[in-house]
């Protein structure tokens, strides 16, 4: 469980809150009901007293106290009602008391006389407490007696003991279901957040015209959705112009360029030339070359980032492509004395842009052979695998080191500028061949062991037949 995540910190808090709200709650509830029933009780105390005084002690005078005595334990029987009841003149003198009771939770000789005449009193004796009221009356003869009525307190403290057994079992109870209770709320309530990371978290720069799911809650997260989704479109506009810049630099370069190798050409052509003058006339062009080939680079790129219409896809065999491009391209290989082999016996047909998969097979040998040195050898093969044509090509060449190896394919991206540079490349070609993969849903990967050559795969998916079937 993630105790940082917002989830659980507020559920915490949330239970922390409830569970010393409940405590308090309980606290009162039991202080009151204490309160109340002691009062309660004292007061029934305290009826019974003034009704002995009235019905008893009014007729009682100091020669039939004995009578007084006997009435008492007839009509109230104390004992067997585990009551305390005492009656005595107003010094103090004792004129009847009640035995101990049937349950003997008390002793009524532990009583000490009341120390302010009428009232009430709790008293802690031992084996619990007793609740006492007290009242005075007037006898037939005018003699004063004080009447104690008093009862344990066990009752009332049984019954509190009970209420605060069920607070003990419920509070956890009703805390753990509304922690569970919060949960569930807590999880409702980010959903919209999750939706919108996991969104988030697919758009990149290939889709960014998707947006997040706004949440219609007109608050903070409503503002948070569209806010993300302005600033989606702003990116979208920004990469677009970009783009769009690219696109047009290398469109407006393209005509000026082959215009000057023409001339070039042409200049190289004249006799009269000296030969240092013809010499840096030939460098000029091959860096004119050179320019050409990267501003042709940035052109396709800029026409791949903006999605080419599907109308020049077709199916072919891309083992018979690979086969016949290898073949066009063994003089290359020759010319720098490397052992060429291209293994492609099993058709398998893909559908696409012919075209632009050829330059992806163009692209790998050229760097297969450009990076290979004299004696070394490069294989090419097509084998299917599954619903997958997979195009491999492998050379013996310097191979790539591991730190460059998740870069290759980005845009002027080259291993080691001066070593590319002086072979011609820009660090293009392997991105032309990426953005062409993605554009058919294809996987390009690499291995390489730097010294010892290197591996570019290309996983296509294969050609389905009319019905939906790898043929
Ligand atoms: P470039 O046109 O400079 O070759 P690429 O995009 O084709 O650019 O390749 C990028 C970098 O990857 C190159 O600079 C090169 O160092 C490295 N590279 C590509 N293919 C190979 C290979 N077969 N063997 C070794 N290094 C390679």
């Amino acid at each position: 469980m993630n105790t940082r995540s917002l989830g659980f910190r507020l559920v915490a808090w949330y239970a922390g809150v409830l569970t010393v709200v409940f405590m308090l709650l309980g606290l009162l509830t039991v202080l009151f009901l204490r309160h109340y029933l002691e009062a309660n009780l004292l007061d029934i105390q305290a009826r019974r007293a003034s009704q002995i005084g009235a019905t008893l002690v009014a007729h009682a005078t100091r020669a039939n106290e004995t009578w007084l005595g006997a009435q008492v334990e007839t009509l109230y029987s104390p004992e067997a009602n585990d009551r305390f009841i005492r009656i005595t003149h107003a010094d103090g003198a004792l004129v009847y008391a009640s035995g101990t009771p049937h349950d003997a939770r008390f002793d009524p000789a532990d009583v000490p006389p009341p120390a302010g005449g009428a009232g009430v009193r709790k008293l802690e004796i031992p084996g619990g407490a007793l609740l006492i009221a007290a009242r005075t009356a007037d006898g037939a003869d005018g003699t004063r007696y004080l009447i104690e009525v008093g009862t344990s307190a066990a009752a009332s403290e049984a019954t509190l003991a009970h209420v605060l057994m069920l607070l003990a079992i419920g509070l956890p109870i009703t805390v753990a279901i509304t922690v569970a209770g919060g949960f569930v709320l807590v999880r409702r309530a980010l959903a919209p957040v999750e939706r919108m990371g996991l969104k988030a978290e697919a758009i990149s720069q290939h889709n960014l015209s998707e947006r997040l799911p706004v949440v219609h809650s007109g608050d903070q997260l409503e503002r948070l959705s569209v806010s993300l989704n302005h600033m989606i479109e702003r990116l979208e506009q920004a990469i677009h112009s970009s783009k769009q810049f690219v696109a047009d630099a290398s469109h407006e370069l393209r005509t000026p360029l082959t215009v000057m190798r023409g001339e070039l050409e042409a200049l190289a052509q004249d006799a009269r030339l000296h030969g240092e003058t013809r010499e840096a006339l030939g460098s000029v062009l091959e860096e004119v070359d050179r320019l050409s080939e990267i501003v042709e680079g940035l052109f396709a790129l800029s026409r791949l980032d903006a999605g080419e219409a599907h109308s020049e896809w077709v199916r072919f065999d891309l083992a018979e492509l690979v086969g016949s491009t290898a073949a066009q391209m063994s003089l290359l290989a020759e010319d720098k004395q490397v052992s060429l082999t291209c293994m492609v016996a099993t058709p398998a047909f893909v559908t696409g842009d012919r075209a632009r998969l050829k330059q992806v097979v163009v692209n790998l040998l050229d760097n297969a052979i450009k990076y290979t040195p004299p004696g070394g050898q490069v294989s090419l093969s097509v084998r299917r695998e599954g619903a997958t044509a997979v195009f491999e090509v492998s050379d013996s060449g310097c191979g790539i080191p591991a730190e460059a190896l998740p870069h290759v394919f980005e845009r002027f991206f080259r291993v080691d500028g001066s070593r590319s540079r002086e072979r011609g490349g820009a660090g293009l070609g392997l991105s032309i061949v990426k953005s062409i993969c993605t554009a058919h849903g294809a996987a390009v990967e690499v291995s390489s062991v730097a010294g010892a050559g290197s591996t570019f795969r290309v996983r296509h998916p294969l050609a389905t037949d009319v019905d939906g079937e790898v043929p």
